[in-house]
């Protein structure tokens, strides 16, 4: 890792010759640049994932539930863990892109410790919610520590032969640079996989799509997600919630000095109810913009409960974006409180300490919307003060 001052550099270079970011403005581009790399130390594997659920499972004596909800294209399980046991459901998961790890160590933290502690605020949480956490969804792109997952265009043409003559996805990643070999080992952003339509079939008027069109649920891993997804509303009659943790670059709080420690947003189509989201006319009635501002300002406010510190760097993701591809556009649109929580990237030039201070920040941020959602107070956040969390100086 000592590329770290050519990085910015190399990635232009990238951008350009990879020809696979189409819009490469970056509010509409969100996540880690696609060549970003981290010292993976101190995260951990797939395989590890599994030992640490079992083992949280066992030691909660009953009250977390880990299932294997499907596997990755390389045949590695994509892990559910249930806890609690409230009307309310939330859906959180991470690392679907595979080199933005923060959440995955997150959300193992919070799954023992709702799994095992008494008490009062935890026991009121499990009361009113049932938390559905997939940790790592993406685990053929962990293990590469990339962005994309392993999976190769003749592979999708296997599984969905209707598409013998269309061109590749847009968001199909062949190149080669110092980072990464996609050339010998392509794969897909599955977080641009999604499609509103949650029943969608492959039809190959629809490739190679663009980052405003729907996804496909071509990869297997983006199918997994949706049949969970579909499952809880099938239990439920909706996915209250659904929050998905991310990494983006450096940035400033705007108007500030203050590096950036994460980036909240509930915004990732326009609001079907106006002009500019006509095309999604058929989810107004579901759509609900206002929910997911109050669930962003729940998790604002937790971090900022620690006062004058890193927690309280806390900026507004770009708004007005147009990516249905994503879980988070697609779900948004089926009724679900959305929330963006993008952690500050570049962990190598951290090291650990701070490491342990952004996965604490992710903890903070969650257990701001379980409580809200439990108490019912984060019904009653103005959704104006969703506007008071500044912006981000990119
Ligand atoms: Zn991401």
């Amino acid at each position: 890792m000592k590329k770290i001052k050519t990085l910015s550099a190399a990635c232009g270079a990238v951008l350009l010759s990879a020809g696979l970011l189409a819009p490469v403005s970056a509010a509409a581009n969100p996540g880690t640049p696609v060549n970003q790399t981290y010292s993976v130390e101190g995260f951990i594997s797939h395989e590890e994932l599994g030992r640490k659920l079992n083992q949280i499972e066992k030691s909660s004596q009953g009250q977390v539930d880990v299932n294997t909800a499907g596997y990755s294209n390389m045949g590695r399980e994509i892990y559910t863990a249930r806890v609690g046991d409230g009307d309310k459901v939330m859906l959180v998961q991470s690392e679907i892109h595979g080199n933005e790890k923060t959440g995955t160590a997150a959300l193992l933290n919070m799954l023992q410790q709702l799994g095992s502690n008494g008490s009062k605020e935890i026991r009121s949480i499990l009361n009113e919610v049932t938390i559905v956490a997939m940790p790592m969804v993406n685990p053929d792109a962990s293990e590469l520590n990339r962005r994309g997952n392993d999976l190769s265009w003749n592979e999708i043409i296997e599984d969905f032969p209707q598409l013998e003559n269309a061109s590749p996805s847009w968001n199909y990643y062949t190149y080669t640079n110092q980072y990464w070999d996609y050339e010998s080992n392509p794969g897909f952003d599955v977080n641009r996989d999604f499609n509103p339509d949650l029943n969608y079939q492959p039809s190959p008027e629809d490739f190679p799509g663009a980052s405003s069109k729907p996804g496909w649920f071509i990869t297997p891993e983006a199918q997994t997600i949706r049949d969970v997804y579909k499952g809880l509303i099938k239990e439920f009659g909706k996915v209250d919630v659904f929050v998905d943790l991310h990494h983006q670059g450096e940035y400033f709080v705007e108007g500030t000095k203050d590096k950036v420690t994460l980036s909240l947003s509930g915004s990732f189509v326009p609001d079907p109810a106006s002009k500019a989201g006509e095309k999604y006319e058929e989810y107004a009635d579901r759509y609900d913009g206002d929910f997911s501002k109050q669930l962003n300002v729940a998790a604002y406010r937790a971090l900022q409960t620690r006062g004058n510190s890193p927690f309280d760097h806390i900026s507004l993701y770009p708004q007005d974006l147009d990516l249905p591809g994503t879980a988070l556009g697609s779900f948004a649109l089926n009724g679900s409180g959305t929330v963006l929580f993008e952690v500050t990237g570049q962990t190598q030039s951290y090291g650990q300490k701070k490491r342990g201070q952004l996965v604490n920040a992710v903890e903070m941020g969650v257990y701001g919307i379980l409580e809200g959602v439990a108490s019912g107070d984060v019904y009653a956040i103005d959704v104006e003060t969703y506007e008071d969390i500044p912006n981000t100086e990119r």
